[in-house]
């Protein structure tokens, strides 16, 4: 008798697209094979849970039929590449999705072993070194995962410098000129030790799209050659960078190239969250983003979220496009299918969420107990029970419609990106978190810790007065991560390295 271990599969998908065919696979093995649910992740990627052993193969291939894979969602290689989720926004939208997709593509591992695991391929006859078969990660692949995301100015929705290589599009005239390249960010650190640290990327240079694929290959090439792999919790490439110098790599990196970058050029950003409805792009397409808590589709006995997309995927001629912050655009609706669209959503309740509070919108977690194996503490399942009461303070503040970045995870791992949430929670033990403050609103600065150990009632208690004092006194246009900043609550976190002063 064997028993009925389960997994997790993780499916990517480069940009968080997927056609309609694609999500009505997802929507069936979830509820054939999983627990009936889909979970959108914090990558853009769809991760189905409760996959019994004997089923994963079967899983796995039907996701391979359906274009889609699993390889590389997880592992010391690079993950699933982020991107704006709203291509058709503007051609220049389009054309980022473009290259992140080549980017994921030329980065992913050329293995014939999963085929010959997963899908029944032809047995693997490996080189003895093994690099024949990796030409870019070699026989030992990398010291940890890298992660790469291409954001466009005005949206940070991909939190740009969380990646350990970010790419900001730069447009002129209307154009895509380039990218501003960001290096060395990650989220990850472990409770205790002051050698782990979330670390945001700094900015490098710029590079023209044609030259990005070569430089994505270069710099997991000087990571693979470089990052420290005796030390796993230093491993990743935040710390190769802080180790060895930003004039280093950049050195290394055009050493490698055999090009220079060019000094890079200004931008602005203004929000890393979504926005919510239809919006019309320059194609003349509609597309509707949905609040999805906690990326979360399921149907429960009060929503009918996961039917309702599905009804969606058998009609839709577009595109279903993961956003960064778990959240879902249908995307790519034509004139005449709008109608239609909208009245299964309204029917469904899929747009619902716009009445939540703007507290609700922007909040953010990690899926943590009970699937995740490292979680401390719960996420998902906790967050929504503790928003129906900071809501409280938030409407009795008069700040309903105040977009305040929130933020947590059941360990500090860091998957919901939780040192970049103005307000954030990382567990502890069950029931009890370490709280955050301070982070940029637009995902450009750390936020710093602010209590310890903290259960709900503290967590209450502590944040009442300082939310009421922010509605009271902040400046114009002013928020919540700068006001805790400018009125002493913690200080501001300029770097990584000075993240646990
Ligand atoms: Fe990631 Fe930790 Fe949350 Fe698990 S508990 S999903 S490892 S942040």
């Amino acid at each position: 008798l064997e028993p009925a271990f389960q997994f997790m599969l993780r499916v990517v998908a480069p940009g968080g697209v997927a056609t309609p065919a694609q999500w009505l696979v997802m929507d069936e093995l979830a509820r054939k094979y999983g627990n009936g649910t889909l979970r959108l992740t914090t990558r853009q990627a769809f991760q189905m849970h409760g996959v019994l052993k004997w089923n994963l193969k079967k899983t796995i291939k039907t996701i391979n039929d359906a274009l889609m894979t699993t390889l590389a969602a997880c592992g010391d290689v690079n993950r699933n590449v982020m991107s704006g989720p709203n291509p058709y926004q503007s051609e220049v939208h389009a054309e980022v999705y473009e290259w992140a997709r080549r980017i994921s593509d030329h980065l992913s591992p050329r293995t014939p072993a999963y085929h010959e695991i997963w899908l029944d391929g032809e047995k693997v006859v490996d080189s003895k070194e093994g690099v024949e078969v990796e030409p870019i990660y070699g026989p030992v692949y990398l010291p940890r995962k890298f992660k790469i995301g291409l954001a466009v100015p005005p949206s940070n929705d991909v939190d740009v410098f969380s990646q350990d290589l970010g790419f900001i599009a730069i447009l002129e005239d209307g154009k895509l000129a380039g990218f501003n390249v960001t290096v060395g960010g990650g989220m990850g650190m472990t409770h205790g030790d002051t050698n782990t640290y979330p670390q945001l990327g700094r900015v490098i240079g710029f590079c023209r799209p044609e030259q990005m694929i070569d430089l994505a290959e270069k710099t997991v090439t000087i990571q693979r050659d470089y990052g420290n792999r005796s030390v796993r919790k230093n491993a990743r490439f935040k710390y190769t960078i802080d180790r060895h110098g930003l004039e280093w790599f950049t050195g290394e990196l055009q050493h490698r190239l055999g090009w220079a970058l060019e000094p890079a050029r200004s931008y602005h950003f203004d929000h890393n969250g979504d926005r919510y409805g239809w919006v019309k792009g320059v194609n003349g397409k509609w597309n509707l983003t949905l609040y999805i808590q906690s990326g979360r589709i399921q149907d429960t006995e009060t929503s009918q979220l996961m039917t309702g997309l599905r009804e969606i995927a058998k009609i839709h001629g577009g595109d279903f496009r993961l956003t960064p912050n778990q959240n879902l655009v249908i995307a790519n609706v034509s004139s005449v299918k709008k109608r239609k669209v909208a009245e299964l959503a309204k029917q469904y309740g899929l747009t619902d969420g716009a009445h939540h509070s703007a507290l609700r919108r922007s909040a953010m977690s990690c899926v943590a107990l009970p699937t995740c194996g490292l979680a401390m503490a719960e996420a998902e399942r906790y967050l929504p029970q503790l928003l129906d009461k900071l809501e409280l303070i938030i409407d009795e503040a008069g700040l309903r419609g105040e977009e305040i970045i929130i933020r947590m995870t059941g360990c500090p791992n860091g998957c919901a990106r939780p040192a970049l949430g103005e307000i954030s929670f990382i567990g502890k033990a069950p029931g009890r978190y370490n709280m955050y403050l301070g982070a940029g609103f637009t995902g450009d600065r750390l936020n710093k810790l602010y209590k310890e150990n903290i259960d709900e009632k503290e967590i209450l208690e502590t944040l009442e007065p300082i939310i009421h004092r922010y509605a009271k006194e902040r400046q114009s246009g002013e928020h919540f991560g700068d006001f805790v900043i400018r009125s002493g609550y913690v200080k501001a976190v300029t770097s990584g390295l000075n993240f646990h002063d």
